[in-house]
């Protein structure tokens, strides 16, 4: 990928503010792929979850989290990855952004690697779904596998799934 690309989102983490919180490296993440957009218009267009990601109303989302050392690993990381294209990079963003947002559900997915995250299809009144986030799995909030395909969707919020879900969030 290209070496100015690259140096300008490492760039990011030069601010310290960047990773003082969930929120604060969230919006630095967006902020970053938002201005360089246009560099990687047609890569972007194979990542819709991440350009949901960065349009989401963040108010609506709970990012009060601060696990410090968590958010160090999270920049070390990044910093550290190997991008061998920028369909890569904005690939690890669209995963980290995911990471940092989607609440992690209480089932088991049988995939071997099971990231079960809680989403909401807005299509469909924002009726709350299990996606696992490894193998792509759709599952109802039951934990039964789904068969269909949601091409949108949206993480789930605290307040979507209040009543919604069996376990308390
Ligand atoms: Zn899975």
């Amino acid at each position: 990928m290209h070496a100015k690309l690259l140096k300008s989102f490492k760039r990011i983490f030069n601010n310290e503010k960047a990773i003082e919180s969930y929120r604060d490296f969230y919006i630095a993440l967006c902020d970053w792929v938002i201005t360089n957009e246009n560099l990687f218009i047609n890569e972007l267009n194979n990542h819709k979850r991440l350009r949901m990601l960065t349009q989401i109303d963040l108010d609506e989302y709970d990012l009060s989290k601060n696990d410090l050392e968590y958010l160090q690993n999270f920049k070390n990381r990044l910093i550290e990855g190997t991008y061998k294209t920028t369909d890569d990079l904005l690939e690890t963003i669209e995963n980290e952004l995911w990471d940092l947002i989607a609440i992690e559900a209480d089932i088991d997915c049988d995939c071997i690697d099971s990231d079960p995250r809680y989403i909401v299809d807005p299509d469909r009144d924002n009726e709350v779904l299990i996606e696992c986030n490894y193998c792509r799995q759709l599952y109802d909030t039951h934990g039964v596998k789904q068969n269909r395909i949601i091409d949108y969707y949206k993480p789930a919020n605290n307040k979507w799934l209040k009543g919604r879900v069996k376990s308390e969030i």
